[in-house]
């Protein structure tokens, strides 16, 4: 079975092409050229449909540690957290190999969230903005006097957050004059029928340049904590956010510099989401160090860019998972082959 249809358009090709066998059409290579990724893009959740079960009354206690740890934990039902690397047009753009996301403030920003064997008490989502230096780290993230006291139909306390959820039952977190750390809480949903995972949409509202008391150029990561009604933590993951006015330039511009070594890939450790690894892995040996060159057909132009997308941000993973560690020349060699690689069209 295909992972890229949905169950209509399978048994539609089923019916009138009959079965296909992918396994034997992949041959040896056991490894999936479509990153898991691209299943999900047609799971486009309408979170209007379960919400009014959820008891409005229940929500965790809020955030009062000093610093948040970012160390990322899978917990016990499996909880991951998945961005669509590879929408050509979206106001967005993430790099892989750093694990972050770049967009323009007010820029409506997808966020799938799944479970495994998801517990019978109601689970809420936790989404905090923290400095990514450790010398920040201690520091609250708010936003700058200029936006903050922009025009706005919101809430006054929700005024201070530099993060937005667009569910209507976000709880905004934390007081500015108190000094607390703000936070925006909502609860984990129910996924809908055909699908395991739950998309929610945030937006930014502050940009990374903003002057004090914004965030004055000081990089910013989004820990996403999965929490039951008392703040118990069943699930913890990171993601680098960079909210600036030229999402592609800077993305290209970071990347440059990680490759070229003169970054450390994010700072700090273990900032890769589950499903960085799982890419990572799908080239099974990590001691293999072999090329290999494959021709594959693809009809569209776009769609054979995004398997050229795809081989670069595999091979630019593997560079920054070995800098320190392993041996990365021939992933850097392949990764320059593939910058120069030409699309062309067949000739048959
Ligand atoms: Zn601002």
């Amino acid at each position: 079975m295909s992972d890229i249809l949905s169950p209509e358009d399978q048994h539609y090709l089923l019916n009138n092409l009959g079965p296909i066998n992918v396994d034997e059409v992949a041959g040896n290579f056991n490894y999936n050229l479509f990153p898991e990724e691209v299943e999900q893009e047609n799971d486009f959740l309408i979170i209007e449909d379960y919400k009014c079960e959820i008891d409005k009354t229940i929500t965790p206690a809020p955030v009062t540690e000093n610093v948040l740890t970012n160390e990322e934990y899978t917990g016990p039902y499996n909880f991951e957290v998945l961005i669509d690397p590879y929408g050509s047009k979206n106001a967005w753009v993430y790099s892989v190999p750093l694990n972050k996301v770049y967009m323009n403030m007010k820029i409506p920003f997808p966020v799938d969230f799944r479970v495994h064997d998801r517990p019978d008490f109601p689970l809420y989502i936790r989404t905090t903005p923290v400095y990514s230096a450790p010398q920040f780290a201690h520091e609250n993230v708010y936003r700058c006097i200029n936006h903050e006291f922009a025009p706005e139909d919101v809430q006054n306390h929700v005024r201070h957050h530099i993060i937005r959820c667009n569910n209507r039952l976000a709880e905004y977190e934390g007081e500015k004059s108190r000094n607390e750390r703000l936070s925006v809480v909502i609860p984990f949903a129910m996924p809908q029928t055909g699908t395991e995972n739950v998309r929610e949409m945030f937006e930014f509202v502050c940009k990374n340049s903003c002057p004090v008391p914004g965030m004055n150029r000081r990089s910013i990561e989004v820990i996403f904590t999965l929490e039951d009604m008392s703040r118990k933590i069943y699930g913890r993951k990171v993601l680098n956010v960079r909210v600036c006015s030229c999402p592609k330039r800077d993305k290209e511009k970071d990347e440059k510099e990680c490759f070229s070594g003169n970054l450390n890939p994010p700072q700090g450790k273990k900032r890769k989401m589950e499903k960085q690894d799982k890419k990572v892995l799908m080239s099974s040996d990590h001691h293999e160090l072999k090329e290999y060159s494959v021709t594959i057909p693809v009809v569209g132009k776009q769609n054979a860019q995004q398997l050229v997308k795809y081989a670069h941000d595999l091979m630019a993973g593997e560079v920054v998972k070995r800098l320190n560690t392993g041996n990365v020349v021939p992933f850097r060699k392949c990764l320059s082959k593939i910058n120069t690689v030409n699309i062309r069209e067949s000739q048959n």
